[in-house]
Formats: structure tokens, sequence, C-alpha cells
């Protein structure tokens, strides 16, 4: 959220909207919220970390909504302690939080559950697997003859971890569930969400070497219609396709797009080399505020400004085109002189940048890997320069951030912050 200064300290701050809903069906089967909490939470470094105690001493005495809570993030905690870097210990104070969220929800259900019950759990990032084994551990324990079937992104990756955690416990469940691919959810259970979010196609035609979608989704397949997938009364579209453009359907869903009268977004991006002048007409079409591309390797160079140029020059608006910018990919000789020369190139455009840090596959926690080419301070600096020079973790090309990436000669000088000064 931003970087607070007190005395000669300065330290992060962080601003976590956190929730967790339990959804029951009823006698008829239809699904209803049996229990929702969302918090706010504001996570502030005590001690000598941070911000002083009489400081804190004042925060803690002002009138706060029920619904917020300032949080020291330096206090010992089970998945933060994992971290150094005081940003990622915020992240994951909060993450932490969370689950504490889902536990005091899930426990007063208990009574409905029996041995008779299934268990479907989903998984996300690899970084994220620790809580996927607590719930095993507390469930399998609990019900010890319910069947427990585990999915998602980190039970597809890292098949043999968690294998090797559970052994014949559980059933892995690898890639998509083929049978739900052409369902419409049921977003009446989310009453306040107004974007109905769809796959359009699953795959990729490119093989970058530091992307998990050819394991995830090994097969490239696409719709020729999504119709059915855009929920009544929804306001936006959200396609998580990794390359839509790949798609031979691609007209026929912009076709549909443009139908609903909704704004699109393409969240995970547009493949550059595949923006002809006819998509880019196609996309003037539609209501599309953003733009987003990406930048991770400088073999695509040429090809992406040509792109930037293009859609400029259907009058799309350069602080409107979100480009991603992969660093610490241990591929590609990625080193941060690479990358400086990508973000120089982007801001010379006049684009936004947006730096995406390299996971890799095997899980450890966030923000740990250091690429043999890069080193953590390195890492620490971008990090730095995201809250404190740039907008949301972006880098827009205004006046003062183009002169100072552009006329830096190393690295260093393109991300060294000057320290507060202090009287
Ligand atoms: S184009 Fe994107 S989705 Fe496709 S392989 Fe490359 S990084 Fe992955």
């Amino acid at each position: 959220m931003g970087t607070g200064i007190e005395q000669n300290q300065s330290f992060p701050i962080e601003l976590s909207q956190i929730g967790s809903a339990v959804i029951k069906r009823d006698d008829g089967g239809n699904p209803k919220v049996y229990a929702i909490k969302t918090k706010i939470v504001l996570l502030l470094p005590k001690q000598n970390q941070g911000i002083s105690d009489t400081l804190w001493e004042e925060l803690r005495r002002l009138q706060k909504p029920e619904f917020f809570e300032i949080v020291d993030f330096t206090l010992p905690d089970l998945l933060a302690d994992n971290y150094k870097d005081p940003c990622n210990k915020a992240g994951a104070n909060a993450r932490s939080l969370m689950h504490k969220l889902e536990i005091e929800l899930i426990k007063p259900t208990d009574p409905f559950r029996n041995e008779n019950c299934w268990l479907v759990l989903t998984s996300l990032f690899t970084y994220a697997w620790e809580p996927v084994h607590e719930l095993i551990e507390y469930y399998s324990q609990k019900y010890k003859k319910a069947e427990i079937i585990v999915g998602g992104i980190y039970a597809t990756l890292c098949e043999e971890h968690l294998r090797d955690a559970f052994k014949n416990r559980i059933i892995i469940h690898k890639g998509i569930i083929k049978e739900v691919e052409d369902i419409l959810p049921d977003y009446s259970i989310v009453p306040n969400w107004k974007s109905s979010i769809i796959f359009t196609s699953r795959g990729c035609i490119r093989n970058c070497t530091f992307c998990s979608v050819k394991i995830l989704e090994p097969k490239f397949t696409a719709k020729k219609s999504i119709k059915n997938l855009i929920y009544p009364g929804h306001k936006k579209i959200i396609l998580w396709d990794n390359n839509i453009l790949a798609s031979p359907y691609w007209e026929n869903i912009f076709q549909e797009i443009e139908e609903s009268r909704l704004e699109i977004d393409f969240n995970q991006g547009l493949d550059a080399r595949l923006i002809t002048p006819h998509v880019v007409s196609w996309l003037l079409r539609l209501k599309v505020p953003i733009i987003r591309l990406a930048y991770d390797t400088l073999g695509i160079r040429k090809v992406l400004k040509n792109t930037i140029d293009l859609l400029k020059s259907f009058s799309f608006r350069g602080r409107n085109i979100i480009v991603y910018c992969l660093y610490n990919n241990p591929f590609d000789n990625d080193t941060p002189e690479t990358f400086l020369s990508r973000l120089q190139d982007l801001i010379d455009w006049g684009v936004v940048s947006y730096p995406m840090r390299y996971e890799p596959l095997e899980p450890r926690p966030k923000n740990s890997y250091v690429s043999p080419k890069w080193t953590s301070e390195y890492l620490e600096m971008i990090a730095k320069a995201r809250r404190v020079l740039g907008y949301g973790g972006a880098f827009p090309p205004y006046e003062g951030l183009k002169k100072k990436f552009l006329n830096a000669k190393s690295f260093e000088e393109a991300f060294s912050l000057r320290e507060p000064k202090c009287k």
C-alpha cells in the first residue's frame, strides 16, 4: 500500500481485505451461504523495525469499526516467520489471518459432517501448499474413513510432494475437470460479485520455458461460444485464457462479447505476436479499458514494439497498456541488466510496466527463490522501488521515473533510493 516514515525509519505499510465464507446445500440441494465474514487489516511493523510505541498506542486508541484491525506484522507467526523481507512478512501475515478466519467459520459446521462425507479440496499456487496440508491432516484425523480428493494447481504440479505426505489416504486429481468446463457457475451465492469469469480456451500454443501451462493444461482446446457462461445481470466479463488469440474461434467470441455490451478484461494478457491490425480493429469495438501484454524476454522486443506502436496508432493510450515483465527467471538469460533494459524500453515507449517475480514450480515459501543470476539484495531493491516509486506495484511512464530509469547506467543506479532526510 505504501511506505511509512517516522523519524529516520522507513517501513512498508500494507492494507489487506480478507474474507471467508461457508457454503452449504439446503435439503433441496441448493447452495446457500451459511456463514460469511470479511475484515480489513492494516499491517504495520512495530518495535525496532517500524513505528514507535507512542504512535502505536495512539493508533490503538483510535475509534475503529469492528471489521477493521491493526496488526503488528513483526510478531511471531507460523506462515510469516518464513520470510525476512517485511513486505512478504506482511503478506504472509494477512494470509495467516485469513486461514484463522476460515477455521473460525468452518469449526461450527463440524456437526454437519460424518464418516460418509467426502471432502473435495482445491489447491492454488505451489507456495501456498501449507494450508492444503493442514486441512487434509485435520479432516483425515477427524473422519478416518471419509474420501478426500485434492486437485488444483499445487496438486497437479507437485503430485509427489503431496503423495509423500499423505500416501494413499487421498485421491489426487490432476489438471482440469472436463465435465464442468461448460457449466455456468452459481453466482447467486456471491450476489455482490458482478463479473463472469470465463475460460474460452485452455492451454497455449507457445512453450515458454518458465511457464507451467504446458503441465497444467497440456492440450490447446477452444470453445466456439461462451454465451451460456455469461451470468445474467453481470456487468463485466473476465477472461482467464492463457492465449485467447490462438483460438480459432476468437472472432466468434469477440462478437459475442460485443453483443453482450459488457466490459471485458483480458486478464491474463494478449499475445503481442498475434495482434494484427484486424485484431486491433476488433478490440476497438469492445469495452476494453486496459490492454495487457508481456515482455518476459528480450527475444520479443521488436514484435512488442511494433504491437505497441500499432495499438497507439489506433488511439489506445500508453497509460492503458500494461506490460508484465518477468524477472528472477532462471531461464532465457534473465539478469538484472536485461530486466532493466526491458523496463527502459517500456518506459521509453510510454507504457506501464508491471514487474512479475518468477516463482519456481516446486513448493517453497513465496519470494524465497533467488535465480542463479540474481541476488536477494537486487530482488529486494525492486520490491522497494515498486513500493516507493511505483503505483500499485507498477511503473507508469511518468516523467520523473522516465528520467531515473533512462539515465541510469546500471541496475543499482536505476533502483537505488535515497534515504529519507532527518532534521
Ligand atoms: S505465452 Fe504465456 S501462457 Fe503461453 S506458454 Fe508463454 S507464458 Fe505460458
